[in-house]
């Protein structure tokens, strides 16, 4: 099911609650089962969703006679529930201004790091930072050849190596000198792939511990569903992620992998990906995601 599929078949469930009180507990359990059953067929984790339901349960068991009428209760729990999914306690990493911030970037090979990392990059350009672009993914041949084309159509400096094989040397190197140019933000593109499954998690490990970045953003494939979990627990686990940049929110996506990509993370989404081009990327706001998606 894509997002906007989502959001219809969400709408729709709400909408079989009349608008007066008299809402019967059968009718919100139907309701409560057609939105349990949307979300994982968006690909919502069922754990996730049992958790969603079982807290709304308690939202509206509290709320009693409130004076709000059933039906306004009911969406205002299911809202509030996807916005607490979407927006975890933990808060995203805040730049500073005239110092660096060294931001590594992970997330499996297609997944869009690269293309984000171009988009990132003008973003904040454009706003008047200094920025600056280190491509260590040594693994795919061509990767540092479109790093080097999207920066140089976005006019950003950038660092990398056609001979050097080791991502954590050409990392420590181009971090190293755009720490001595005082830029203020250095993006490092990393590899999505190794030899050995094990290997791309060590090799973020040792990247990570060789320019200790300020945070790291995991970049996944919003068309990609509950596999996106395993993802992002496996990058947690290995390079603790402080962020999420969900991509490709213009064609066939599910939504539901994003959620559980914060469920894996704890872990806030601050920007999406919602084309090829680098305009096509605009910042994460949990309550406004949420009400497009239920109308
Ligand atoms: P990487 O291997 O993670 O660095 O992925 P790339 O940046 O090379 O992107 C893989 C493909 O996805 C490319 O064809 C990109 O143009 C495409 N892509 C990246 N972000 C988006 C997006 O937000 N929307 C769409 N439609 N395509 C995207």
């Amino acid at each position: 099911m894509v997002l906007a599929e989502l959001g219809a078949s969400l709408r729709d469930s709400l909408r079989k609650l009349n608008s007066g009180v008299s809402v019967s507990e059968e009718q919100v359990q139907e309701v409560l089962n057609d939105i349990s059953r949307a979300l994982i067929e968006a690909d919502v984790s069922v754990k996730l969703v049992q958790e969603m339901k079982n807290k709304i349960k308690v939202t509206l068991a509290t709320a009693g006679d409130s004076s709000m009428n059933k039906k306004k209760l009911v969406q205002k729990a299911v809202q509030d529930e996807l916005v607490s999914l979407l927006e975890p306690a933990t808060k995203p990493y805040q730049m500073s201004r005239k110092k660096p911030n060294v931001l590594l970037f992970v997330g499996l090979q297609g997944a869009g790091k690269t293309t984000t990392i171009a988009k990132f990059a003008g973003y904040y350009a454009r706003k008047g930072w200094k920025v600056s672009m280190v491509c260590c993914d040594s693994f795919r041949a061509g990767a540092f050849d479109q790093l080097k084309q999207n920066a140089t159509k976005l006019r950003i400096p950038f660092y990398g190596s056609y001979t050097e094989a080791d991502p954590v040397l050409i990392a420590e190197k181009g971090v190293a000198q755009f720490r001595k140019e005082k830029y203020e933000i250095i993006l490092i593109d990393t590899s999505g792939r190794h030899k050995q499954e094990s290997g791309l998690f060590e090799e973020m490990q040792e990247i990570s511990a060789a320019v200790r970045p300020n945070s790291t953003v995991f970049v996944m494939d919003g068309t990609q569903g509950q596999a996106v979990y395993d993802q992002a627990a496996g990058f947690h686990d290995a390079v603790d992620v402080g962020s999420v940049i969900v991509t490709k929110l213009d064609g066939h996506a599910k939504g539901g992998g994003a959620l559980s990509a914060v469920a894996a993370t704890q872990s806030p989404i601050i920007f999406l990906g919602t084309g090829e081009h680098f305009d096509d990327f605009e910042p994460f706001k949990a309550r406004s995601f949420v009400s497009k998606l239920l109308g």
